[in-house]
């Protein structure tokens, strides 16, 4: 993510994607998503390149995106998105889906960064959208999950004991609402930009041929787990389960990365790996915010380095691994695969009322 300033011309603080106030100068701002930036919030309409944006009707609840006044709609975006929330009187979901809804937003504003295309489901049939309900106020399991462009997210996870008691549970290494919706996504733009396209052969031959039985395979993974030397050729023990979840986890990994190594790229981080292993030749590290198609291998090598640095800096903080992952390099193609299937998208327009991309025609 880039770097997010205060937009208080007197304040030079720094503040983050979720933020409605600056922790330096107490300013109320909200966030502007076709330019990335925030702007003060002071209840009048906002003047912003050619458009008048008011902050979204669910501020309230700590959402803290601006709308455009032409759009007809009191909520913003990523809001609308959201196709079943818990039922207005329920306060103590709400809460989770205000916690999970920042997961949604920052979710958002990477895929746009990465020029996908967010065709919401509010416009066309199939199109994207979220239902966020919660395993506890619905009384029953809420399976997370993609079908038909609309995923659904389990709110209960927002609790940390609930969702870390399912990792350990579970053996997963990591476990985080921001790795759900990744992961989630990752279906949907497997049906729309590889299912659909010329590209599902190719993904055929590095995945596995999605077209076999789910539910036989879901059975099999939950009665005899991932088979043994799993990690050679997948990123994790769930991606061994069907050609699909293999496609989603790789595509969250995707997300990981580059988010990561953006932000790194932001600040201006420069890393030597001499300090990290003195076998090594000396070698600068400078994560770039964006990779051209060829580049995979440098964004890769970029990350190996970086999650080495991060991996340390969170044992510095007594955490585990910031990244406890390994890429081999059957993995590093299917990553390959995502980063030119997200290199090559389709061409796509700009909404301009809330700076999202649709497909064009
Ligand atoms: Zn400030
Ligand atoms: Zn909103």
């Amino acid at each position: 993510m880039k770097l997010l300033l205060c937009p208080n011309p007197t304040c030079d603080g720094l503040v983050k994607l979720e933020d409605v106030e600056c922790m330096s100068c107490s300013s109320q701002i909200a966030f502007h998503p076709p330019s990335l930036t925030f702007a003060e919030v002071t209840g009048k309409p906002l003047a912003i390149d050619g458009l008048s944006w008011r902050a979204c009707s669910n501020r309230e609840w700590r959402c803290n995106w601006l709308v455009a006044d032409e759009s007809d709609a009191a909520r913003c975006f990523s809001c609308r998105l959201t196709r079943k929330a818990p039922d207005n009187d329920d306060t103590i979901a709400l809460e989770r889906l205000a916690d999970s809804a920042v997961a949604k937003r920052q979710l958002l504003v990477q895929l746009n960064r990465l020029g996908m295309p967010v065709d919401p489901w509010f416009e066309q049939e199939g199109g994207l959208g979220f239902d966020l309900i919660s395993s506890i106020s619905e009384n029953r399991q809420v399976m997370i999950g993609h079908a038909n462009g609309i995923v659904t997210i389990d709110l209960a996870e927002s609790l940390d004991d609930y969702r870390e008691r399912l990792r350990v549970s579970l053996g997963e290494p990591y476990r985080t609402m921001l790795g759900h919706f990744r992961h989630e996504v990752g279906h949907y733009y497997e049906w729309i930009l590889v299912e659909q396209t010329h590209w599902i052969d190719e993904a055929r031959e590095l995945f596995g041929d999605e077209r076999t039985s789910y539910a036989d395979a879901l059975q099999r993974h939950y009665k005899f787990g991932a088979p043994a030397n799993w990690e050679e050729s997948h990123i994790s023990e769930y991606a061994t389960m069907h050609p699909w979840e293999d496609f989603a986890e790789c595509f969250a990994h995707y997300l990981h990365i580059t988010d990561t190594v953006g932000t790194s790229a932001a600040a201006g981080l420069e890393l030597w790996t001499r300090r990290h292993d003195a076998s090594q030749p000396d070698l600068a590290v400078l994560p770039r915010p964006h990779y051209e198609v060829d580049d995979l291998d440098a964004l890769l090598g970029d990350w190996y380095w970086l999650a080495r640095f991060f991996n340390r800096v969170n044992h510095a903080m007594g955490k585990g691994d910031l990244y406890p992952f390994t890429i081999r390099p059957p993995v590093a193609e299917k990553l390959r695969f995502i980063h030119r299937v997200v290199n090559g998208l389709p061409a796509t327009r700009v909404e301009p009322t809330d700076g999202f991309r649709r497909r064009a025609g």
